[in-house]
């Protein structure tokens, strides 16, 4: 840090997706939680058009020169370097500056540790450098960072949730009108998140297949997205049969959402629970987007006293998994799921107890 410069903070943390699977590119909504865990970021500005950039467990320090333009270079460095080039672009007065992150957020375990990164970066810049960006315009800055300087393509909940959460809170993103709405969360609940700890060969190839199968369901029923089809709806027409299970998991994944929004009206977690356990049945039954070993630790999770639901999370295919949880249980709870897991499957999970926590709008 250059002598004499003002130090700045922010804090981004990561998030996890609750109900609405695979619903973003379907024009549709989910409901995503922030979680305690996250990315500090402190930082001076320079004074000069340099950057350095240091991460705490990744050796040495990355440098660059906003003079000689920002280009990726494959290294992590590339998702801040990214949200700077786009701030720039959306003509946001950045300058160099030294910054340096601390994280206490697994990277690549599925908690978006990568907008963590960009969320923590947006907001320090912008604390460095003041301008006029809305929150929501600031976490599609992080997107198009990941999407076009990274080279990841991935939809807006990651930097929404991460940006918008907040404590004792859910986050509904409506993926078509891209608005954004923090519904209140019961304080006595919590998430527990179970990495299966088992990394799937995955080409992508099942992701777009998914993708195509969807479009084609929107298609043949002459709308936009399937957004716009009910359950009933499509229960009554004419599909290839493959065609409609797909299809029937994302129309789900929305009507569950919104009772889910009726659910955290009445207060009622348990409510909510059970349509997570619902939306994992439909993963295994519809979209194939399960494993083996999600399915095991969703079954072993709903077994455990003082849990009230649990699901696949994130894309699938692999991954973890989220349960919700009575906080005083949680402990208890992680345990079991992972000593069972252990003993049923062979396979080593990771088990994170996680309190519904503040994004960086509500973090110091
Ligand atoms: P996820 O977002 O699910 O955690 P990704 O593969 O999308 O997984 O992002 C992980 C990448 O983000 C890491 O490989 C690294 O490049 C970058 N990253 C995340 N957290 C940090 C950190 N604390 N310090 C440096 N790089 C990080
Ligand atoms: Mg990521």
């Amino acid at each position: 840090m250059i002598r004499g410069m003002p130090t700045f903070h922010a804090f981004a943390p990561g998030r996890v997706e609750l109900l609405g699977n695979h619903t973003d590119y379907n024009s549709g909504v989910v409901l995503s939680a922030a979680i305690q865990m996250g990315i500090r970021a402190e930082g001076s500005p320079r004074g000069d058009s340099t950057i350095t950039l240091s991460s705490e467990g990744i050796e040495g320090t990355a440098a660059a020169d906003l003079a000689a333009g920002l280009k990726p270079r494959g290294t992590w460095d590339d998702y801040p370097l990214g949200v700077v080039e786009m701030l720039r672009r959306a003509g946001a007065p950045v300058g160099g500056f030294d910054a340096r992150f601390t994280a206490d957020l697994p990277l690549g375990a599925g908690l978006s540790s990568s907008a963590a990164l960009e969320v923590a970066t947006a907001v320090l810049t912008t604390r460095m450098f003041p301008c006029d960006v809305s929150p929501l315009d600031l976490a599609k800055i992080c997107r198009r960072a990941e999407n076009e300087f990274v080279g990841v393509s991935c939809g807006l909940l990651d930097q929404v949730s991460s940006i918008f959460g907040r404590r004792d809170h859910v986050v509904f993103l409506d993926c078509r009108a891209e608005s954004v709405v923090q519904v209140p969360f019961p304080s006595a609940l919590g998430l527990l998140i179970v990495h299966s700890g088992v990394k799937h060969a995955l080409t992508g190839g099942e992701y777009n297949e998914r993708r195509d199968q969807c479009f084609e369901a929107a298609r043949r029923m002459g709308v936009l997205a399937l957004r716009d089809v009910t359950s009933d709806q499509l229960a009554a027409a004419d599909l290839p049969p493959l065609v409609k299970h797909r299809a029937a998991h994302i129309t789900g994944e929305n009507e569950r959402v919104f009772e889910a929004l009726d659910a955290l009206r009445a207060g009622d977690g348990d409510r909510f629970g059970k349509l997570m356990t619902a939306s994992h049945r439909s993963s295994m039954e519809n979209f194939a987007n399960s494993t083996p070993e999600l399915d095991a630790l969703v079954e072993i999770a709903i077994r455990q006293p003082g849990c009230h639901g649990a699901r696949l999370t994130g894309g699938g295919f692999g991954g973890a998994i989220v349960a919700l949880v009575d906080v005083e249980a949680s402990g208890r709870i992680a345990e079991a799921v992972v000593a069972e897991y252990l003993t049923g499957t062979g396979h080593r999970a990771t088990a994170y107890p996680c309190l519904v926590g503040d994004g960086a709008l509500a973090a110091a």
